[in-house]
C-alpha cells in the first residue's frame, strides 16, 4: 500500500514537472532592430524637404558648392563622415561634386525608373543626391552629386585644434 502511494506520488510529481516546463513563447518584439534616432539633428523644413522627402535644392545655391577648404563633409542629420575635400571637384553642374565617398558611408540605390542612382547616408538613410558614372570628369569617372543641405562641413583646422 505504501509502495503504491509512493509510486503514485512520484508519478504525480513527474507529470506535474513535465506540465510545468516553461513553454517557449515567441517574442519577436525584442529582436526587432530599431534605428536609434536620439542623436539625429532636428531638420529645418528646407533640410527635411531634401533629406526626408528626397527633394533637390536649387542648382547653384548650395552653401558648400564652392567650398574649397580642406576638411570633411558629414551627414547633416546623423553626423557620419561622408566625403572628404580631397575628392571634391568643380563639375559646374550646380551642386557639390565628389568623385569618391568615404568607404562604406554612402549607399547607392537605383531609382525605380532605372535612370539614375540615388545616394543615401548608409547610417541614417538621409537622401544625399545622385551618383553618375561614365562622364569622364575625373580619373575615377564618377560624380557624386550632393545637395549642400544634406551635409555639414568640418574644416580640417578645427579637427586638429581639438
Ligand atoms: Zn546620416
Amino acid at each position: 500500500m505504501n509502495t503504491r502511494l509512493i509510486i503514485l506520488t512520484l508519478l504525480t510529481f513527474t507529470l506535474k514537472g513535465c506540465s510545468q516546463q516553461p513553454s517557449k513563447t515567441m517574442d519577436n518584439t525584442k529582436n526587432q532592430t530599431q534605428t536609434d534616432t536620439s542623436h539625429w539633428r532636428k531638420l529645418t523644413p528646407e533640410e527635411a524637404y531634401v533629406i526626408v522627402n528626397k527633394g533637390t535644392e536649387r542648382p547653384g545655391t548650395g552653401k558648400l558648392l564652392y567650398n574649397n577648404v580642406q576638411g570633411i563633409y558629414t551627414c547633416r542629420r546623423c553626423g557620419t563622415p561622408l566625403f572628404t575635400s580631397h575628392d571634391k571637384f568643380q563639375s559646374e553642374c550646380g551642386w557639390p561634386s565628389f568623385d569618391d565617398a568615404i568607404a562604406g558611408a554612402v549607399l547607392q540605390i537605383p531609382d525605380a525608373d532605372g535612370e539614375r542612382t540615388e545616394i543615401e547616408c548608409a547610417r541614417c538613410h538621409a537622401h544625399l543626391g545622385h551618383v553618375f558614372t561614365g562622364e569622364h570628369m575625373t580619373s575615377k569617372n564618377t560624380r557624386y552629386c550632393v545637395n549642400s543641405v544634406s551635409m555639414d562641413f568640418i574644416p580640417a583646422d578645427s579637427v586638429k585644434a581639438k
